[in-house]
């Protein structure tokens, strides 16, 4: 772990980390971001499928095309899902989150929970439409828009990557100054340490 006086939260899906929470039983475990970025950020890993109680070895649910948003609903049952998510995490969850000091949040692309673009959407002919956002990403932009936030797979992008670890160690560098009262020396020392880790993490391990 990258030692400071304050550890570099990122809130993570937590099936990126291998957590077995998908609606198989499956993870999604990304090597990259467990292994390689494990070594400089404390992770805070957040699977809101499970926190609104879904539980796992679910039917997979869907995003289907609404008046407005698309919908987040359970195909079997019909049962509409989007104000249960949407609740939840405009309410005191975003609260414990911003708590817990995150300075950045990395999202399973695809998911009709956490992808924040290009997300399958069913349309009423029953065509898909790869044009959503999953729920809870989008409630997080919405409550959260200062929090840089980015998907797993654009890291493969290193001007995205570069651009994505900047925000987050800048906003890192402006937490920890109003938390702690750093004085301009060691925010001079801070920025240098800032410096090198970001040449480390624009190459992708
Ligand atoms: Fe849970 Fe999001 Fe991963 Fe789906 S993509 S399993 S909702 S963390």
């Amino acid at each position: 772990m990258w030692h400071e006086e304050e550890p570099i939260g990122i809130g993570v899906s937590s099936c990126l980390l291998g957590a077995e929470v998908r609606y198989d039983g499956g993870h999604k475990l990304d090597h990259h971001i467990s292994e390689v970025l494990g070594e400089f950020f404390e992770w805070v890993p957040v699977c809101p499928e499970v926190e609104i109680g879904l539980g796992v070895a679910q039917q997979p649910i869907r995003l289907v095309r609404g008046d407005d948003d698309p919908r987040l609903v359970e195909p079997v049952s019909a049962e509409d899902l989007t104000e249960r998510m949407e609740g939840y995490y405009a309410g005191e969850r975003i609260d414990e989150l911003r708590a817990a000091g995150l300075d950045g949040f990395i999202l399973k692309s695809r998911s009709p929970s956490c992808g924040v673009e290009g997300v399958d959407v069913v349309d009423p002919d029953h065509s898909i439409t790869r044009n959503g956002t999953g729920v809870f990403a989008r409630v997080l932009l919405q409550v959260w828009p200062e929090l840089p936030v980015t998907e797993e797979g654009w890291f493969e992008d290193p001007g995205w990557r570069g651009d994505f670890f900047e925000r987050v160690l800048r906003r890192h560098r402006e937490r920890t100054t109003a938390l702690l009262g750093l004085d301009p020396g060691r925010l001079t020392d801070l920025r240098a340490i800032h410096q090198l880790l970001l040449e480390r993490l624009r190459v992708k391990g």
